[in-house]
């Protein structure tokens, strides 16, 4: 079995989802996306009624929330409380929210232990913030995704109005860009380049080329028959 470790971070909006299934697709690996975990939590408070910003409410709830992930072919489903509340993490109100709540230090100690428990199995593509930092620190391929806020803004909105949200792209923008701030500034795992981490600017490029580089980085920790059409 191939026990590959793939990390990819980077800003909202990058790519990073899309990139990292099809790698995961391409090597037969497990595709882990943790920023659905900071989301489930989020749609948690939100349903509950909790202030995302009222950090002790958020610390009892870590403690409390039964977040477990299920595998589902070749990714992870997120299930709170015994129910798979997938679907429900791409709201405009979740990626409001969903910050504040990932800042608060008992949260991502939660998260964080589940995230590395996925990791150990190995065979696994994991996307997120601190993927490359402190949930796989020793992974094979570290990657760090970025793009132009332009093509940022303009791939967000694709992907809302997809799903049938209506919001304009000045809100899109400043909501990548408050996101993006928040999440490079708190004190606990901020969004940060891995010094280990390969850097691709996705920015007017398209997926396929983007794979096949990430592919390519791989294919020295891959046997020849884990690699694509070998
Ligand atoms: O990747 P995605 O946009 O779904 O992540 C949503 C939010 O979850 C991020 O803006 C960030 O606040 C948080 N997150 C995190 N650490 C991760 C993944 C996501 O803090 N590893």
């Amino acid at each position: 079995m191939n026990r590959l470790r793939v990390a990819i971070d980077g800003p909202a909006g990058a790519g990073k989802s899309t990139v990292a299934r099809r790698v995961a697709d391409a090597l037969g690996l497990l595709y882990v996306d943790s920023g659905a975990m900071y989301r489930a939590v989020t749609w948690w408070v939100l349903e509950r009624g909790i202030d995302p910003d009222d950090e002790e409410a958020l610390s009892k709830l870590a403690d409390e929330i039964r977040l477990e992930l299920r595998r589902d072919g070749l990714s992870v489903r997120v299930w709170v409380n015994g129910r798979d509340v997938t679907p429900m993490l791409r709201s405009p109100q979740v990626n409001r929210a969903v910050s504040a709540v990932a800042k608060v230090p008992a949260v991502r100690r939660r998260m964080t232990e589940l995230q590395k428990e996925w990791a150990a199995r190995g065979g696994v593509v994991m996307d997120g913030r601190d993927i490359g930092t402190a949930v796989m620190p020793d992974a094979e391929v570290k990657v760090y995704l970025t793009a132009s806020l332009a093509e940022r803004t303009r791939r967000r909105m694709e992907d809302l109005q997809q799903r049938g949200h209506c919001v304009s792209a000045e809100e899109v923008r400043t909501e990548l860009a408050e996101r993006d701030l928040a999440d490079a500034h708190r004190a606990v795992s901020p969004l940060v380049r891995a010094p280990d981490a390969h850097l691709i600017d996705t920015t007017g490029r398209d997926v396929e080329s983007v794979v096949a580089e990430i592919l390519a980085l791989c294919r020295p920790f891959l046997s020849e028959e884990a690699w694509p059409g070998g």
